[in-house]
């Protein structure tokens, strides 16, 4: 089943899954990147699969992308 997302239960969905807010005002499909300010104030882009299904609901800073393997 598709949900069909509108930048309204995008906004919604932000803000009840996660501490960001989205900034974006429009919504034209899943590759777009919106734009999220993160609870710390930083602001970061995002697609909402990412978002949705990544769980990557914060800025790189609180939550760094994958580090290289290794790395401490
Ligand atoms: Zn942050």
């Amino acid at each position: 089943m598709n949900k069909r997302w509108t930048i309204d239960k995008i906004r919604e969905f932000t803000e009840k899954n996660s501490d960001s807010k989205l900034l974006s005002t429009e919504y034209h499909g899943f590759s777009q990147k919106l734009l999220f300010k993160c609870s710390c104030g930083n602001n970061f882009e995002k697609t909402f699969t990412k978002f949705n299904k990544s769980n990557q609901r914060k800025c790189d800073t609180c939550q760094p992308p994958k580090a290289p393997r290794g790395e401490a």
